[in-house]
């Protein structure tokens, strides 16, 4: 049986970019798993990673409302189904996940996390802050070192078998794998007959990468579309209304070339609206088939009035979902409560068993 486990850091609003590079695998995974018969049936996990969120500067009163937030937005996007044997939790209620990130913490080689592209560009952005070349120490934390330490920790600690993720994601995923190995090798534990040395707590994970590509900023197709970016016209929010969808759209960058072609290297930016196109249109075809619709003198004014209205329309159940899950303060709280339970039985199992092993207990 599978066990699937994933995070999203309560970092702002998701937008199409997490939507179609990461949360819309997940409602695929719930809906294949709601179909399967209850006694095979895999364990999904899906996390709202607080503990990640801090390791960059966070407002307490804004983080506060954002991980509530980015709970109701699992919720309303129907990843908590019991008839899945889905959860969705807030990892900073489960207090294994940091209990374990210390345990893997005294196996990780600190070289390994230097050579994460995460911290290096890190590294680089303060550089470059500083006119001189020498870096500020006091800007670089250990947290935001460790951070891929603590994100093996969250996989391990459901003995996963499956990490859905983006392609950004797959550095730290390997570190996770090795993690499990390194752990397993050094602290096998005994066999459960006591005959001799066991194999060790942690399951090696595999990765699914998500298909889709990676969604572009709509103001700066340079950029990746992000949550913790500043600009909200850069990014369409999951929970933006028609009108803001129509008027982000309508302004996203694009290039002074008329009609459509697909040519990302050339033209990211109308690139990023037929990947969008494609993400949430159910038509078969891709982006090329796409783009051929829209060659004309006003294929860009056309594609744009189109695309707003499908993405409006694919969003608008989730929408009223989540308008409805915010104002209902109870309900919103016993979730919270329910998953934090179901995930830390789960969480303190494992943790035992790890204690066992290394001789803590
Ligand atoms: P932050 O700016 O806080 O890092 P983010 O938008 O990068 O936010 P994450 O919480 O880091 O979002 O990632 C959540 C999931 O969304 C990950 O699986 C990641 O691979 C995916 N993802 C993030 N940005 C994009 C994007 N622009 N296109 C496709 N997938 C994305
Ligand atoms: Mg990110």
């Amino acid at each position: 049986r599978r066990v699937v486990f994933s995070g999203i850091q309560p970092t702002g609003v998701p937008h199409v970019g997490n939507h179609l590079g990461a949360l819309a695998q997940w409602q695929r995974i719930v809906k294949e798993a709601a179909a399967q018969p209850a006694d095979s049936r895999d364990s999904l996990f899906f996390s709202v990673v607080g503990l990640h969120a801090l390791t960059v500067p966070q407002d307490p009163i804004r983080l506060a409302i954002e991980r509530r937030d980015m709970f109701a937005v699992l919720l309303a996007l129907g990843l908590a189904d019991p008839a899945a044997g889905a959860v969705v939790f807030h990892q900073d209620q489960v207090p294994e996940h940091a209990e374990l990130a210390w345990y893997l913490n005294t196996v990780t080689p600190v070289n390994r996390l230097m050579r994460m592209t995460t911290w290096k560009s890190k590294l680089a952005t303060i550089r470059n802050a500083n006119s001189e070349d020498e870096i500020d120490d006091s800007m670089l934390q250990l947290g935001l070192l460790a951070y891929p330490v603590l994100q093996a920790a969250d996989v391990l600690l459901y003995k996963t078998s499956h990490v859905p993720v983006g392609h950004d994601q797959s550095q730290h995923l390997e570190l996770a794998r090795d993690l499990a190995q390194i752990f397993n090798r050094a602290y096998p534990g005994r066999r459960k007959d006591g005959k001799g040395k066991g194999k060790g707590v942690f399951r090696v994970p595999e990765v699914m990468l998500t298909t889709h590509p990676r969604i572009q900023s709509l103001r700066d197709p340079g950029q990746k579309m992000s949550k913790s970016a500043p600009h909200p016209s850069s990014k369409i929010f999951l929970t933006d209304s028609a009108s803001e969808i129509h008027a982000k759209i309508k302004s996203a960058v694009t290039d002074s070339t008329a009609g459509v072609t697909w040519d990302p290297a050339n033209r990211p930016g109308i690139a990023t609206l037929l990947q969008i196109y494609a993400g949430y249109s159910d038509r078969a075809g891709g982006v090329e088939e796409i783009a051929a619709r829209y060659s004309d003198a006003m294929g860009i004014m056309r594609l744009k009035t189109d695309l707003a209205e499908i993405v409006s329309e694919s969003l608008k159940g989730f929408r009223d979902e989540f308008a409805r899950i915010r104002t209902e303060e109870g309900y919103l709280a016993a979730e919270e409560r329910r998953g934090a339970e179901r995930a830390r039985e789960a969480a303190q199992a494992t943790m035992r068993e790890v204690r066992a092993a290394v001789g803590t207990t």
